[in-house]
Order: C-alpha cells, then structure tokens, then sequence
C-alpha cells in the first residue's frame, strides 16, 4: 500500500492515484497552473484540471470487481465515463471508488477542438496530488 498521494521529493515522472489506487496515472511533471474549473459539472465533481498533451499522460488500471447491492458482480469495468452537453468531453471516474480522474476529448470533440487550431489536449484532475502539492500550483478559475 503506497502513500495516498505521491512523494515529489524525487525528481522524475509523477504517479497519482484514485482513492482505491486501482487507477493510477503518470505525468511528466507539474503543470504550470491547475484549473477549478468553474463550470457547473467541475464545480460538483471539484476538481482543479491540469492540462497535458495525451500523448505524456500513461493510465494503468486494474481491473475492479462491482459489487451491487442485489449482489451481482462485474469484473470488466475500470471506468465510468461520462459526457455531456456538447459530448466534447468523456469524463473519467474509477468504477471501483469514484474518484474523479481526467477528461478526454471524444472523437468527435477532438476534431472540434482541433478545428480551433488547438493541440491535442487532456486534462487530469491535480487533487489527485493533494492539497500540500496543489497548493503549489498557480489556480485558476477558468471554464475548459
Ligand atoms: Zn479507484
Ligand atoms: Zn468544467
């Protein structure tokens, strides 16, 4: 069992988990701001987005087992992924604990975005490195 948020003590890529620590996502390093987004669906998930290239981010998951209360398991879901609005987004929460992950462009939202002449862009929720580090990173409160 590793600590519930990682040690930047040394230098090098940075592992965050969910709360489980099923899911755990690397990046590179810190992003220069976080975003708590301000945008209805972000406000209640509280988040605070940093924004990566996908291509810099790695997720690894294990897989989880469900457990609902008639008592019937499923064992082939790593996450819940949910869209809205305009769809441009799937947002990703462990199926296991819940925890608020990233956001992915769908395809059809990728190809949206890029028609705006931006570069391919995720975000990962940085409460996964928590408030000690967090409190490091510039805030913004930003709609994205
Ligand atoms: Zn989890
Ligand atoms: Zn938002």
């Amino acid at each position: 069992m590793s600590a519930p948020f990682p040690d930047l003590s040394q230098p090098g890529p940075i592992a965050v988990t969910c709360q489980c620590q099923k899911v755990k996502i690397t990046i590179a390093s810190l992003p220069d701001s976080a975003n708590q987004c301000q945008c209805s669906l972000c406000f209640k998930y509280g988040v605070a987005w940093g924004y990566f290239n996908p291509d810099k981010v790695t997720i690894q998951e294990e897989p989880v087992t469900l457990h609902d209360p008639s008592g019937q398991e499923e064992n082939d879901k790593h996450f819940i992924n949910y869209t809205w609005k305009n769809k441009d987004a799937a947002f990703g929460h462990c199926a296991s604990c819940g925890t608020t992950l990233y956001w992915k462009h769908t395809k059809d939202g990728a190809a949206r975005w890029a028609q705006r002449g931006k570069q391919p862009t995720m975000a990962v929720n940085m409460k996964l490195l928590g408030p000690e580090t967090l409190k490091t990173i510039k805030q913004e409160y930003g709609y994205e």
